[in-house]
């Protein structure tokens, strides 16, 4: 498949070219991020910032039943008509070049593309306005990915199988989170959100300590992004319990704007800056099961790829831990809250781990990584897994699935 962005990081920063051993550090961010309840109605006036006159929306039909109103009313308030582009459901090349030609003969040169929706959504989004040439605005709806604040889209086949990503030279222009939207949102996709943001602190750290660890944007990490991946975690959990009662509540509150912006802003720029390793690379190799792939979200599978990751740099302490506050905020602890079978799945899992465990991100690691180890490992997360959830339980886990 050939793209008209070839853009790819690592290259530029490895100055193997020059005679240098050691890339330089880097750290890249959204050009602006702004976060409070109630901004949909307000997107238009932050236009401004990019600045933006004739936008068109990128959105799928259940978010513009959703959403659409308040947004074009809001937009129509200060004389701003944004045409309307629907996204059909999947990040496949096969949408992105659909939603780009749909947009190019409807003739008009709109001077940004305004993606509003979970991060397939603003994924694409970032896809299509690259195409187009113009800027991206993101406005999630869900705080479930680390997807909204990053210059990079994970990319899917039409069957939903993640397939690698694609790199952008700009990061997005300007990001708008409505906390509002988000405390209205089904709970789970919150709290898959902290399964992503959690594993941000150990991929970081991994990529920081290991010397030839790069991270996503191509250099080094700096000590800037090793704070923010920190705080990330912490900001989960500390306030992960009271921001999913807040968001069952339906209510914003201070708690959940911290998790919020764990999830959104930390949580990017902590995994592109940062690093990105083993846990990531584990959540890839699950979307190649068809159960997974259809029943749970990223951040789900990350948590799972999170707990394999740990037991994969015997980190067992730290595995422990980390279970238990799966299983106390209701992130899958263990493969059957995958809906995955180790017997049945056996084969099928087996080979998912080996494509896991040749990804480029395992480069990372400071060990070899191969298909043994990366199972052995996996099945030593779903054990400490089970035992958490033997002794916290899964009432959390049961009330998201209910
Ligand atoms: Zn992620």
């Amino acid at each position: 498949m050939t793209t008209n962005n070839d853009f790819s990081p690592k290259p530029l920063f490895s100055l193997a070219d020059t005679g240098r051993q050691t890339p330089p550090t880097g750290l890249i961010a959204p050009a602006r991020y702004v976060q409070g309840p109630d901004l949909l109605d307000h997107l238009g006036r932050f236009l401004a910032l990019v600045p933006s006159t004739r936008p068109a929306v990128y959105i799928s039909a259940g978010g513009l039943r959703r959403h659409g109103e308040q947004l074009l009313a809001g937009l129509r308030a200060l004389q701003i008509e944004a045409a309307v582009e629907i996204f059909e459901g999947e990040c496949s090349y096969t949408e992105i070049e659909r939603a780009a030609s749909s947009l190019r003969a409807k003739g008009t040169s709109f001077d940004s593309l305004i993606a509003v929706g979970g991060g397939k959504c603003l994924d694409a989004g970032k896809c299509v306005a690259v195409r187009l040439e113009i800027p991206v605005v993101i406005c999630p709806t869900i705080a479930s990915t680390d997807a909204p604040c990053s210059a990079l889209s994970v990319i899917y086949s039409d069957e939903g199988i993640a397939q690698g990503g694609e790199s952008f030279q700009d990061s997005p222009a300007f990001v708008l989170v409505d906390s509002q939207l988000i405390a209205a949102a089904p709970v789970r996709y919150l709290v898959a959100g902290m399964g992503d943001a959690l594993a941000t602190r150990y991929e970081a750290r991994t990529c920081y300590r290991n010397p030839d660890g790069r991270a996503v944007i191509g250099g080094r990490p700096t000590i800037a992004a090793q704070a923010i991946a920190e705080l990330c975690a912490q900001t989960v959990f500390d306030d992960g319990i009271a921001a999913a009662e807040a968001n069952y509540r339906g209510e914003v509150d201070p708690a959940l704007e911290r998790v919020i912006e764990a999830n959104t802003l930390l949580s990017g720029i902590g995994f592109e800056s940062g690093g990105v390793t083993a846990a990531h690379s584990v959540a890839m190799g699950f979307t190649r099961l068809p159960a997974a792939r259809a029943d749970y979200l990223h951040g789900e599978m990350v948590a799972m790829g999170l707990l394999t990751q740990l037991a994969l740099e015997q980190t067992v302490d730290e595995c422990e831990q980390v279970a238990r506050f799966c299983a106390e905020i209701g992130l899958p602890t263990h493969l059957a809250q995958l809906s995955i079978d180790t017997t049945a799945d056996g084969p099928a899992l087996q080979e998912a781990m080996a494509h896991s465990a040749a990804t480029p991100l395992m480069d990372n690691e400071p060990f070899d990584v191969t298909a043994e180890n990366t199972w052995a490992a996996l099945l030593h997360a779903d054990e400490i897994g089970r035992a958490a959830t033997a002794s916290v339980g899964d009432q959390a886990y049961r009330r998201l699935h209910a």
